[in-house]
């Protein structure tokens, strides 16, 4: 089990299978983004080793994301190789969804077991205005596909902008009325070149409970207002679905933080808001054995940031999020 100086005990890792993607969202990256050669990310066999040895190390539960993680090639059997890791209880996905249409039925065969699928929007031009060039029929189609092979609860991440989507909350809430998903707005973070656009654009979660009130229904918190994972829940009356807020800006959640995140490039970070990361890509490949390897992630682990410091202005400058995974 790794824990870190705190007593919180880091089981949950978040794996960025890459750095590219099919599209550009304003708020994660730039849209002239340079990618890293891939010779320099993470290959296969490197990543399936790392991720036997984290589940080795008491991690349970791993989230792929990206970038886009759709787009890595072998997707569907690297799924399947971590699938049969034992120990690992959870393996779910973090997706743009423009790929789940055609990969939801084979990953659910593969052992992905859940799907957060990002959508900002229900207006298809606000949509392409956001990702700035993504089809929102296609997400939607996705979504379905997701919901279909069993890949349920399915989880929808709206990153709400200030001046983008801020009055589509009330639309993407109102889902929640017919179908069982749970709908999540999510505050929008700062990181590097994007960071002054970030900290005027935060539309907090107060904000967003007090305007559908006013425009839907007031949402009744669930589970006494007590955090489920970063979320606090809340329920439109009547409604089949439910609403999760998560407010990394206005209500940090760092207490009870228990995950680290793995980079495409190798990198094992311990805080998305904290620039401190221990390189693993290369000494595995300058041939450390395994034990080597695991006392770094130990030793990273033991040396985790307490949390974020956005409250006193200090964003984190090596990394846009899509470099990192969300
Ligand atoms: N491409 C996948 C996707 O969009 O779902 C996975 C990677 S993306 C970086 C993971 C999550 O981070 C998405 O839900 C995205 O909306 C969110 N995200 C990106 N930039 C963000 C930011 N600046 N603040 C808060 N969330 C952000
Ligand atoms: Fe791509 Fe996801 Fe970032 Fe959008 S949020 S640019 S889909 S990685």
């Amino acid at each position: 089990m790794a824990f870190d100086r705190f007593g919180r005990n880091i089981h949950y890792l978040r794996i960025s299978l890459t750095d590219r993607c099919n599209l550009r969202c304003v708020y994660c990256m730039p849209e002239m983004m340079i990618f890293r050669p891939p010779a320099e990310l993470l290959q296969d066999d490197e990543l399936l080793l790392l991720a036997r040895l984290f589940t080795g190390l008491g991690f349970d539960k791993f989230r792929l994301t990206g970038g886009e993680p759709t787009v890595r090639a072998h997707i569907v059997s690297l799924v399947g190789e971590m699938a049969r890791l034992p120990g690992l209880e959870s393996l779910s996905m973090t997706t743009n969804g423009l790929r789940l249409e055609q990969l939801a039925g084979p990953l659910r065969q593969a052992g992905l077991q859940r799907v957060n699928v990002s959508l900002d929007t229900l207006d298809a031009g606000r949509f392409k205005e956001v990702t700035r060039w993504g089809s929102l029929e296609r997400v939607w189609r996705g979504i379905l596909a997701a919901e279909q092979a069993g890949l349920a609860p399915v989880k929808i991440n709206a990153v709400v902008v200030r001046g983008y989507n801020d009055g589509d909350v009330a639309g993407l809430a109102r889902l929640t009325y017919e179908h069982p998903w749970q709908v999540r707005f999510i505050e929008m973070m700062p990181f590097a070149g994007a960071t002054e656009l970030q900290k005027s654009q935060v539309v907090t979660a107060a904000e967003i409970i007090e305007r559908l009130s006013r425009e839907v229904d007031i949402p009744q918190p669930l589970r006494n207002g007590e955090l489920d994972g970063e979320a606090r829940l809340y329920q439109l009356p009547g409604a089949a679905g439910e609403l999760g807020f998560i407010s990394p800006v206005t209500a940090p959640f760092c207490a009870s933080c228990t995950r680290a995140r793995l980079t495409a490039d190798g990198k094992l970070r311990l805080c998305l808001l904290k620039e401190k990361e221990v390189d693993l890509l290369t000494p595995l490949r300058r041939g450390a054995g395994l034990d080597d390897l695991r006392q770094l992630v130990l030793d990273g682990v033991w040396h985790k940031p307490w949390g974020h410091d956005l409250a006193r202005g200090s964003v984190p400058l090596n990394r846009v999020m899509s470099e990192i995974g969300g």
